[in-house]
C-alpha cells in the first residue's frame, strides 16, 4: 500500500515507540490510527471514523489531552505524544513532527494527573543471587534512592512505597514481581531491555548525570547492585520525558536499619494508608491523623508513617520539635496560616526543570517564597533543635525570588505562548515592540492629520479591523477628492476604505513587531524558567523544611486538638499504655464514647497477652490500637493515651486470621500460615506481634492446634510483645505453663436480659460458660441450657487433667482441650 508522507511520518514514529499509544498531532487534534484509534475509541468513547475510507482513526481536541491522558493511564497503556514541532506556513508540504513525552503510570509530572497528596514512584529491579537491587524515584519531588536487600524483603518494599510502576530487564522472570502485582491494583511493570541494566552502561549514565567518577560521596560502592537499577531507571526516564533532569541531584541510600520495618500486610491490615472496607483513605490511620495544610507535608506524613524511627534519639529530635509547636499555639496558628499559603514547591520545581512549568507554575514559585521570610522569623530562635536545623536550612532564594517578581506579570495568562506575562518596564526592547504592536497611536493620529491635510477632506479617518487591517475611510460625498495613491479595499454602504503603501508599510510593521513582542516574551520566560531550574536544588531543599514544619506542626496541632499525650520511648523491652484509645475509632465515634483501656507489657506483667472475649466485645480494636500507640510513637508523633512508655521496636507484625478476612476471596488458609510462617521466621525478641484470631480459618482441632503451637514458639523461642486475640478460649489454659503469657478478657454484662459490650479490658481469662448464657438469653429450652452447662463442667475436668508443670520438650497436647471447640457455635457472622 502506497502510504502519504504523512502517513509515513506517522508509522516512522510509531516504529520508534514500539508498546505506546500513539497521539499524532494534527492541527488543533490528536489523532489515532489502525489498532491504537480502536483502543481509544473503546477507552476513551470516541468515535471511531476512518482516513480515506481506509485506515480506522479517532481522535480528540488539543486542549482535552489531560483529561483524556489521565483516561488512557489509568487503563494502564502508555501513551507516546507525537506533536507538531514546527510552524505550519505555505511553503511546508508537511510539517516535522516529533515524539516529544511518553507517558507511563510512573513517569507522571502533568499536575492534573498526580494526586497531590500522594507520591508517585517509579521503581526499578536489578537481580543477583539472593541479592535484590532497588531504586525509586519520585519524580515530581527529586527524591531519588537505592539499597540492596534480600529478595524475600521486594514485594514488602514495593508495596510499602506504593510503587506504580517497576522496571524489569527484559529476560528476568516476571513472576517475581507478580506478588506486588496481585495485591496492588495500581502496580504496573515495564521490561526494558537487557543492556539498560548491565553493570557498565548503567554506572555510565549515573555517572554521567551527577558528574562523579564513583558513587562512593553519596554512600554507595560502585559494586552494588542496586546501581544496575538505579542507572536504568535514569536511562528510562531520559526516553520518556525528553528532558534534563537536573532535579534529580543525588542518589540516597536507604537504610532499612534506621526504620521500624513494616511488611505489606501490616500496613494493610493496620490500615495505615488504606481502609480495608474500600481502599479509600477514609477511615485510614493516615486520614485520621492528617493535619497538614500543604501537599507536600501531607505526602512527607505518609512517608513517616510507612517508615517510623528505630532511634531513640531520632524519635526524641522529632517529639521535642512537636513538643514545642504543640505548646505555643500562637506560633503553630501563624506557622500553619503561613504554610497553607505555599505552593506545592517540589512539583513547581520539577515542572520548571523538565521544561514544563508554564508561567502561572513560576508565579507560584514566586508567591511561595515571598512566604519564607516570615516563615523563617516565626522558626528563629526555637528551642527544638530539629526547628534550629529547618531554620538553618531554609534558603530564602532570594535572588531568585527577587527575579521572578521583577520580571512576571502579578496575573500571568496560563500559556507562555501569547504574550502578556512579561512585566512592563523590564526589558527596554520589549517595551519598544510593544509599543510598535499596540498600533503606534500617535503614529497613527499624525498619519491622519497629514492625510488630512493632504487631500482636503476634513472627515477623513484612519481605522483598523481585524479582517481588512488599516484602513483610510472616506465617505461617498469626498470621494472625488481621494488621490489616486489609494487603492481601494473595501466598499461600506456609504464610505470607501482604502490603503496607501505608507499605510501598508506600518501595519506590516505592527504586525511584525507583535509576533516579536511575543517571542521575546517567551524567550524571556524560557529563560527565567531555566533560572528556576538552575536553583532547583536549593528550591528542593526549601521545600522539604517547609513539607517537614508542615507534618511537625500538624503532629502538634493533632496532639493538642485530640488530647494526645507524648510517649516515653525507652530501649527497655515494655509498653506501658494508661488509657490508651483507637485513634481512628476514636474520631469517627461520637465524643467520649470511646473506651479507654490500659496496656502492661514487661518480664514482669507479661509479654504475651491473650485476649478472649465474644465476637464483637473489642479484641480487634484492643489489639490494634496497641500497635497503632507504638508505631505513631516510633514515627515521632504523640499517642493517643493519657500517658505511654513505648520500648523500641524494630518491626511490627498483624497477622489477621483468615475468616475475618473473608472479602479478599483467596485460598485464605493457606496465606494465612504463610503470613503467619513470615512472622515467626522474622521477628526478634525487639518486635511487636498482633495476632487477630490465628488459626481460625481451618477446622476447630487444626485451628486451635496451631494456635497453641504459635503461641508457644513466640513465648518460648522469640520472647517478644505479643497480642492474641482469639476466640479459642481454650488457650487461656496456656497461663497456666508459659510463665510470661497472660490472660485479658473484654467485658461483658448482662442488663436486663440483653448482652451489654463494656469494650474494657480486664486480667483473667473470658468466662467460658458465656456463650451458653447468651443462648439462655435467646430462650431456649432450661432443660437443654442445663444439660449443656453439664457437659461443660464434664469438658472443663478433662482439661484440668489434662494440665500438667510445664518442662522442656515435654509439654502436653492440646487436643483434647479442644474438643470443647466443638461447641463452638459456628461464628454466625464473621467479623
Ligand atoms: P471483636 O474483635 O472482639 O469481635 P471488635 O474489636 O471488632 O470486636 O469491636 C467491635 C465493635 O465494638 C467495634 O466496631 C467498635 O464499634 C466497638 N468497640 C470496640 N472497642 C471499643 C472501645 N474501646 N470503645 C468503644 N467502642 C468499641
Ligand atoms: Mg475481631
Amino acid at each position: 500500500m502506497n502510504l502519504t508522507p504523512m502517513m509515513q511520518q506517522y508509522q516512522a514514529a510509531k516504529a520508534q515507540h514500539p508498546g505506546t499509544l500513539l497521539l499524532f498531532r494534527m492541527g488543533d487534534f490528536y489523532e489515532l490510527f489502525y489498532d491504537d484509534a480502536e483502543t481509544a475509541a473503546r477507552t476513551l468513547h470516541l468515535t471511531l471514523t476512518s482516513r480515506d475510507g481506509q485506515v480506522p482513526m479517532a481522535g480528540f481536541p488539543h486542549h482535552s489531552l489531560e483529561t483524556y491522558l489521565r483516561r488512557l493511564i489509568e487503563a494502564g497503556l502508555r501513551v507516546a505524544i507525537c506533536e507538531q514541532v514546527e510552524e505550519p506556513s505555505a511553503t511546508t508540504r508537511l510539517v516535522r513532527r516529533e515524539v516529544v513525552r511518553v507517558v507511563t503510570p510512573g513517569t507522571l509530572v502533568e499536575e492534573g494527573l498526580l494526586d497531590p497528596r500522594e507520591a508517585n514512584h517509579l521503581a526499578a529491579v536489578s537481580l543477583s543471587g539472593q541479592r535484590v537491587g532497588l531504586a525509586w524515584v519520585e519524580l515530581t519531588t527529586g527524591q531519588f534512592s537505592a539499597v540492596d536487600i534480600d529478595r524475600d524483603q521486594l514485594i514488602d518494599e514495593l508495596l510499602r512505597l506504593d510503587v506504580r510502576e517497576c522496571l524489569l530487564a527484559e529476560s528476568e522472570p516476571v513472576e517475581l514481581l507478580q506478588p506486588a502485582q496481585s495485591a496492588s491494583s495500581r502496580f504496573s511493570i515495564t521490561q526494558r531491555p537487557d543492556w539498560t541494566f548491565h553493570a557498565d552502561t548503567s554506572l555510565q549514565a549515573l555517572r554521567q548525570h551527577f558528574g562523579v567518577h564513583t558513587l562512593a560521596g553519596f554512600g554507595f560502592s560502585d559494586d552494588q547492585v542496586c546501581l544496575r537499577a538505579a542507572g536504568a531507571l535514569l536511562q528510562y526516564l531520559k526516553e520518556t520525558l525528553f528532558s534534563s533532569l537536573g532535579h534529580l541531584s543525588r542518589l540516597q541510600p536507604y537504610s532499612p536499619a534506621d526504620t521500624l520495618v513494616l511488611d505489606a500486610v501490616t500496613c494493610r491490615s493496620l490500615e495505615l494508608t488504606r481502609s480495608m472496607r474500600d481502599g479509600s483513605r477514609e477511615g485510614a490511620l493516615l486520614d485520621c491523623i492528617d493535619r497538614t495544610v500543604t501537599a507536600m507535608g501531607a505526602r512527607l506524613l505518609q512517608q513517616w508513617l510507612l517508615a517510623p524511627l528505630r532511634q531513640q534519639s531520632a524519635i526524641e529530635t522529632r517529639l521535642d520539635a512537636v513538643d514545642e509547636l504543640r505548646c505555643q499555639h500562637g506560633f503553630r496558628t501563624e506557622l500553619r496560616d503561613a504554610l497553607k499559603r505555599c505552593r506545592d514547591l517540589p512539583r513547581l520545581t520539577t515542572r520548571a526543570s523538565t521544561g514544563r512549568a508554564g508561567p502561572r507554575d513560576l508565579a507560584a514559585v514566586a508567591e511561595t517564597l515571598k512566604l519564607l521570610p516570615a516563615i523563617k522569623a516565626l522558626i528563629t530562635g526555637r528551642a527544638a533543635t530539629r526547628l534550629r536545623q529547618l531554620e538553618a536550612d531554609l534558603d530564602l532564594c532570594p535572588d531568585l525570588r527577587q527575579r521572578l517578581e521583577t520580571t512576571l506579570v502579578d496575573q500571568p495568562p496560563a500559556t507562555a505562548r501569547d504574550g502578556g506575562l512579561i512585566r512592563s518596564g523590564c526589558h527596554a526592547e520589549l517595551d519598544q515592540l510593544r509599543d510598535i504592536s499596540r498600533g503606534g497611536k500617535e503614529w497613527i493620529a499624525r498619519f491622519q492629520a497629514q492625510e488630512i491635510e493632504r487631500t482636503g477632506i476634513p472627515t477623513l479617518k484612519v481605522g483598523f479591523n481585524k479582517v481588512f487591517g488599516y484602513y483610510i475611510e472616506v465617505t461617498h460625498a469626498h470621494g472625488s477628492k481621494v488621490p489616486a495613491d489609494y487603492q481601494r479595499k473595501q466598499t461600506l454602504k456609504n464610505a470607501e476604505r482604502y490603503v496607501t503603501p505608507e499605510l501598508k508599510a506600518h501595519e506590516e510593521k505592527v504586525l511584525r513587531a507583535d509576533e516579536q513582542a511575543r517571542q521575546l516574551e517567551y524567550d524571556l520566560f524560557v529563560e527565567l524558567r531555566d533560572q528556576v531550574a538552575t536553583a532547583a536544588k536549593r528550591l528542593l531543599q526549601t521545600a522539604a523544611v517547609l513539607a517537614e514544619l508542615d507534618v511537625i506542626a500538624g503532629l502538634a496541632e493533632l496532639a493538642d486538638t485530640q488530647d494526645y499525650c507524648r510517649p516515653v520511648v525507652t530501649t527497655d523491652r515494655i509498653l506501658n499504655i494508661r488509657r490508651g484509645r483507637h485513634p481512628v475509632l476514636e474520631q469517627f465515634l461520637p465524643a467520649g464514647t470511646v473506651v479507654p483501656n490500659d496496656t502492661r507489657m514487661s518480664e514482669e506483667d507479661g509479654l504475651v497477652l491473650l485476649i478472649t472475649g465474644p465476637n464483637m466485645a473489642g479484641k480487634s480494636t484492643y489489639i490494634r490500637q496497641v500497635a497503632l500507640v507504638t508505631l505513631l510513637a516510633h514515627m515521632g508523633s504523640f499517642v493517643p493515651a493519657e500517658s505511654a512508655t513505648i520500648g523500641l521496636t524494630d518491626r511490627i507484625f498483624t497477622r489477621v486470621g483468615a475468616s475475618d478476612e473473608l472479602a479478599r476471596g483467596q485460598s485464605t488458609f493457606m496465606v494465612e500460615m504463610t503470613e503467619t510462617a513470615n512472622i515467626l521466621n522474622n521477628a526478634t525478641g525487639q518486635s511487636l506481634v498482633i495476632l487477630d484470631e490465628v488459626g481460625r480459618g481451618t477446622s476447630t482441632y487444626d485451628g486451635l492446634a496451631l494456635a497453641w503451637s504459635v503461641a508457644e514458639h513466640l513465648h518460648d523461642e522469640l520472647g517478644c510483645r505479643t497480642l492474641f486475640a482469639t476466640h479459642y478460649h481454650e488457650l487461656t489454659q496456656l497461663a497456666a505453663s508459659l510463665p510470661l503469657l497472660r490472660n485479658y478478657n473484654v467485658r461483658v454484662v448482662e442488663d436486663g436480659g440483653t448482652v451489654v459490650f463494656l469494650h474494657e479490658i480486664a486480667p483473667g481469662p473470658t468466662d467460658q460458660s458465656y456463650g451458653i448464657h447468651v443462648a439462655e438469653l435467646a430462650g431456649l429450652p432450661s432443660s437443654v441450657v442445663q444439660r449443656a452447662r453439664q457437659v461443660l463442667r464434664q469438658l472443663e475436668e478433662q482439661h484440668l487433667e489434662a494440665r500438667s508443670p510445664r518442662r522442656a520438650g515435654r509439654r502436653r497436647s492440646p487436643v483434647d482441650l479442644a474438643q470443647a471447640g466443638l461447641f463452638d457455635e459456628p461464628d454466625p457472622n464473621p467479623d
